[in-house]
């Protein structure tokens, strides 16, 4: 069933297939209400999403990024909603972020091309366009070129976490992260939390940095799943969010906008939650 919330997915200012105003334009045809738009390290498409959720009565577009943290051996993702793309100091760290990723691009493609995988950088550049470039635009090159058949599979073998082409970034820790989202006034999101390890010490720290929300109804989650996380915000008086985290590069068995079970209960309090953030003017 279609929810009338999705707080996280992706357009082509990362790594996402569809325009912003593409992207608008389907999740307020799935019946999507309030939703957020939160490229990685990128507010870049929020002028001209906002432009096209004009185009929608009864729709709310909220401007939001999604930020690459590192713990020891793990991968930490948090969401910053209702962040001004307006706020000069907010892009110059999402600049120096920009700037971490295409070093550390241009060196996942040195190492594949050691490995004889001979994609090119500037291939990569090309697909990436203006976007902030990510791995996804790597795996695309590597379809391109014949080396996989699918986008996930280039994760598998080559630039996963722990695959043999993967370079490190520059990147801050999550408690760090929350805290630069909380100074911009807006609201810090853990997501896709399932797989973490120590989950609950994590948001012990995370809660007492200013983190408010975590990811509960998240794309594929399994019913037993969203129930024990639903039960593990709670206790750490998080509010409940989700979304479908739609990029439209992992083929037709990826969820689109609005399709995750999170109920109407959760837009409430997140909009109450919002009314008392330093930027709840942008949730409009
Ligand atoms: P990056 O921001 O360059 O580190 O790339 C991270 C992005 O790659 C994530 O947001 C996902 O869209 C995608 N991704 C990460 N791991 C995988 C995986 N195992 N299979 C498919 N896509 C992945
Ligand atoms: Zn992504
Ligand atoms: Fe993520
Ligand atoms: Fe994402």
């Amino acid at each position: 069933m279609a929810s009338k919330g999705d707080f996280h997915t992706h357009s082509t200012a990362s790594d996402g297939v569809l325009s912003p105003a593409e992207l608008v334009d389907l999740a307020a045809s799935q019946g999507v209400r309030y939703h957020a738009l939160t490229d990685h390290d990128s507010t870049e498409g929020i002028a001209e999403a906002r432009a096209a959720a004009a185009r929608h009565a009864g729709y709310t577009l909220i401007p939001g990024v999604e930020m690459g943290t590192d713990i020891e051996g793990a991968e930490v993702h948090m969401l910053g909603l209702c962040l001004s793309p307006d706020d000069e100091e907010l892009q110059v760290l999402l600049r120096r972020l920009r700037a971490g990723r295409v070093g550390r691009g241009f060196g996942i493609v040195e190492k594949l091309r050691g490995l004889g995988i001979m994609i090119t950088w500037e291939r990569v550049q090309e697909i990436a366009g203006e976007a902030s470039v990510g791995r996804p635009h790597i795996a695309q090159a590597l379809v391109e070129g014949g080396y996989v058949p699918k986008v996930a599979d280039a994760f598998d073998r080559w630039i996963g976490r722990n695959g043999p082409a993967y370079v490190e970034r520059d990147k801050m820790t999550p408690a760090e992260s929350v805290r630069c989202i909380v100074e911009r006034g807006g609201m810090a999101c853990l997501a896709h939390p399932a797989d973490l390890h120590d989950l609950d010490a994590l948001l012990a720290e995370l809660t007492a940095a200013g983190m408010a929300a975590m990811e509960v109804f998240y794309k594929d989650y399994a019913t037993e799943t969203v129930e024990r996380l639903r039960q593990t915000a709670e206790r750490h008086g998080l509010l409940p969010l989700g979304g479908s985290d739609y990029h439209g590069i992992f083929g037709n068995d990826e969820p689109l906008p609005g399709n995750i079970p999170l109920p109407d209960s959760a837009i409430e309090r997140f909009l109450d939650a919002a009314a008392r953030l330093p930027n709840r003017d942008l949730v409009r």
